[in-house]
Order: C-alpha cells, then structure tokens, then sequence
C-alpha cells in the first residue's frame, strides 16, 4: 500500500475578481490550499482582453515565483491545487482548463465529481466532440461550448440541470469571474471580501493569508457572478437537499478554516470532546496522531479531564520519499513520517486519537511503534463513526473492499490493530459536533448516498457499488 493513512481531498479553488495583482494573491491563496492537492498547481488570470494560463505538476512554492506569476497580468485569476480522482494524474489533466470558444476563452477550475460524467462524455463523443483530458471537469467545458446562450452564465444555468454530482466551480471569462456550487452543496466555497471587491475559495484560510475577510458561503444551488467589483446572485433552476461533506469537518479542512459556515476548530474540538464523553479510557495521558486530530484530541483530554501529551512527533519535510520495498517490510513507511517520544510514553497507558481509520494497515504500525517504545497500554479512540463505504463526490478513495470496517467488526479491528481497546465516535455524537446534522453527506459512514451513481461505469468501478455484498478482505499482516 502507499502510505496514506487519509483519503485525500481532491482539490481546492480559489477566485479574485477586479483586484490588481489578482495572480500574484491567487498564489498566495494556494499555499493556503495547499493540503487539499499536492499533485499540480494552476492559475489563469485575465487582463481584460486575453486568458493567461500557468500550471505545472508539484506543489504551489516550486511553481509559482515572483517571474512567472508577473506574466500572469490582470485584475482577475482562478487558482487550483489538484490531486486526481476522476482522471489520471497528469499535466493534461491539471487545473483550470482554459479553452477557446465562441464566446471568447474560458477557464474552468472545479473541486468535486461529476457522477454523470461518463455518460454525458459518450453522448458529447457520439456527437463529434473530442476531448484532450481525462477529467470529468472536460465535460463541462465542451457542454459550455455547445450552448448558444450568449452570456456565460446564462449557459451555466441552462447546462449544470443536467449535471449530477459533486462541484464547486470557478467559471472565468475575460471579464468575469462565476462561482457556482451543486445544489447538494457537497464540496465547500465561500466569498470573502477584499478592499472593494471579492473573493471566493474552498476555504476562508485562503482569505487570511491575503488579508481577505469571509463573508458568507455560496449557497448550495447558487450562482455567484463577479465584475467590475459588483457581486450578483442567481440560482439554478434545481432544489436539493442540501448535503455538505461532514468529512470537511473530520479531516479534509483546516481547522483555522470556516467551511459550511461553522468553524472546523469547533466542530472538530466538540467531537473530541462528545467522543471522551461516549468512550473514556482509564489510562495516563491522551495524544494526537498529528497534525490532523491535534484538535479533537484537546477535545477528548478536555472531556476526560487527562492530560493531553505530545507523544508522537511528525516530520514534516517527508515528501514522496523513494523507499525500498525491503524498507516497507521494516515499517519504514510509517517510521520516516512519525516518531513516538519514548520519555512520555514509556511504562504509560496511552489514549491515542485519530480522525478517521481506513485500511487500518498505517494505525496497526503506529501501534507499534507506540508500544514499541514503551508504552504499556495503546487505546484508540477515532473521532468519526466506521468508514464503510467510498465516496463518488469528489474524494479519492480506496475501493469498499479495501476499507477495513466495510466488513470486520469493531472487535476483529481491535484485536488486527493489537490495540487494548476501541472506540470510534457515534454517527449521532458526530452529528451533535457538527450542529445541524440535518444539512450533512455522511455517506461514507452510512452507505446511503444522496446521489445515485447507479449509471457510473461498472466496469471502471467494479466493486464500489452501494448495496453490493462485498466480499471480506483479509486483514493484511505486516
Ligand atoms: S461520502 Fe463521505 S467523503 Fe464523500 S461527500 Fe459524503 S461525507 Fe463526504
């Protein structure tokens, strides 16, 4: 296995309309994005007359310098940060997408996926269009191109109908930017305001790193149109349930961020804590398997009243580290990236929190290691319910089959991780964290999708469907 101990966030947007140096700022709002894509990073700007677009495969501080974002002139730019669900990982395939058309070039940069995809891409095929990636965002582009409306964003409105899925898109023109969220509202964006104008993001941290201050979300089903500094709002002519990611609030997001209007710190602290309530532990001291469930840790230590431990380090400068598949069998994977403080754990009863298990081959390392440098007793709390099934709106998953609770039992998990106890957080105590459960996709947890993906490609999807008895993987060993 790679070693991933998360599903990975597909991508993150962010948007600058009449604001000089919009590509310079757009760059900087990357870096602050960068944890939702790793694989390539893209900015178009416009200056009123002609579409610039720079991308490359990496990470945002080794493709954007001061000489190549000074090309990128204009008052307006979309950005993206990538890291492929539906389409393969190449530069073909990076982020936005800019195209000309009859309406003059448009770039696209989208963060979610298109369920229906696949089938609109054949129909569109049969009917003469010819596509140069393998992403799903294509398919919007060359419906963009189809339609004869002559506003852009009257063209948006009369295509996204037809679209299912998850998106939260950044549509640019030569002077315009549009901002459009699926009416499920699955993947997250929000509007910020900047001196006299705005901007838009996946997530208000974006807006802090330039001196932005978020305003509102874009409503699930709204369309966000941005020029010459005026903002306007339409809506698409479809209602929905609204039904954002709650693993934004798990894991995806950063907790100095507001996503889906709350803030994540909170949300996040709040299912530690309700998790100490539902599962205390008699042990010596809590900690983090950091850097993503530092927060809900603090929760749990504050709930059960232990103190909270900083006993496993991270590296923070692993990159794609080359490692040898004689070193995987020695744990290397896991060792290079963490590190137990053997002072604090050694002969002590250690709670350990995570936000979310998926194979559990990375967690039973770190349990050992854990144990290995002395720790008498590991016990494992997750600050979210079993994950059980794959995500199909924008998040990179493993098939359900590889997913260790899609088919063993919390005790067979405790006993593979060889830890002293378990206990994952309740789907309600989960909910009760996130405020109103009602507006929340807890699919992965739940298997009750609310998007049918029953026209996917099984053939490209073989074993992920919902409702399919799955077969029992065996649990690997070392
Ligand atoms: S299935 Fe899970 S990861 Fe995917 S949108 Fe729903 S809650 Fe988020």
């Amino acid at each position: 296995m790679s070693f991933t101990r998360h599903w990975r966030e597909e991508c993150g947007v962010v948007g600058l309309a009449s604001i000089p140096g919009a590509a310079e700022l757009a760059s900087l709002a990357l870096h602050a994005l960068q944890h939702r894509g790793q694989e390539s990073a893209g900015i178009t700007s416009s200056d009123g007359h002609r579409l610039r677009t720079y991308k490359k495969m990496g990470l945002v501080a080794d493709i954007f310098d001061e000489e190549n974002t000074k090309k990128l002139q204009g008052d307006y730019a979309i950005g993206h940060v990538r890291y492929s669900t539906s389409g393969s990982s190449h530069i073909l395939n990076a982020q936005p997408l800019q195209v000309a058309s009859h309406r003059g070039a448009i770039s696209l940069a989208h963060n979610g996926n298109l369920v229906n995809a696949p089938e609109l891409r054949v129909e569109m095929e049969a009917s003469g269009s010819i596509f140069s990636t393998t992403s799903d965002s294509e398919v919007i582009l060359h419906m963009l191109a189809r339609s004869r409306a002559i506003a852009c964003e009257d063209a948006l409105l009369e295509l996204l109908p037809r679209i299912k899925g998850a998106y939260s898109l950044l549509v640019m023109t030569r002077d315009r930017l549009i901002a459009v969220r699926d009416p499920h509202g699955f993947r997250p964006l929000c509007i910020g305001r900047y001196k006299d104008s705005y901007v838009v993001a996946s997530e208000s941290c974006a807006f802090d790193i330039i001196g932005a201050q978020y305003l509102r979300d874009v409503e699930p089903g709204e369309m966000i149109v941005l020029g010459d500094g005026e903002l306007s709002s339409r809506r698409l002519g479809v209602q929905e349930k609204e039904n954002c990611c709650i693993f934004e609030h798990v894991y995806f997001s950063r907790p100095d961020s507001q996503v889906f209007g709350s803030s994540v710190e909170t949300v996040r602290r709040r299912s530690g804590e309700i998790l100490g309530r539902e599962a205390p532990a008699e042990a010596d001291l809590v900690c983090a398997v950091p850097d993503s469930s530092n927060t809900a840790a603090l929760g749990y230590a504050k709930a059960t009243g232990l103190p909270f431990e900083l006993a496993l380090i991270r590296n923070h400068y692993v990159g794609r580290t080359f490692i040898s598949p004689a070193q995987k069998v020695r744990d290397m994977s896991v060792r290079i990236k963490f590190n137990p403080v053997k002072e604090v754990v050694e002969g002590k009863r250690v709670v350990m929190i995570d936000d979310s298990v998926v194979r559990g081959t990375t967690m039973r390392k770190l349990v050992k290691l854990m144990k290995a440098a002395g720790a008498k007793e590991v016990h494992l709390r997750i600050a979210s319910p079993p994950v059980t099934h794959p995500c199909f709106y924008g998040i990179d998953t493993p098939v359900r089959n590889e997913l260790i609770a899609s088919s063993h039992t919390v005790e067979e998990i405790t006993t593979y991780l060889r830890v002293d106890s378990l206990h994952y957080l309740s789907r309600d105590g989960l909910l009760e964290a996130a405020g109103d459960g009602d507006r929340y996709c807890d699919a992965c947890f739940t298997g009750n999708y609310p998007v049918s993906f029953a026209a996917l490609d099984q053939t490209e999807f073989p074993q992920q469907s919902a409702g399919v008895n799955i077969q029992v993987k065996p649990l690997p060993s070392d």
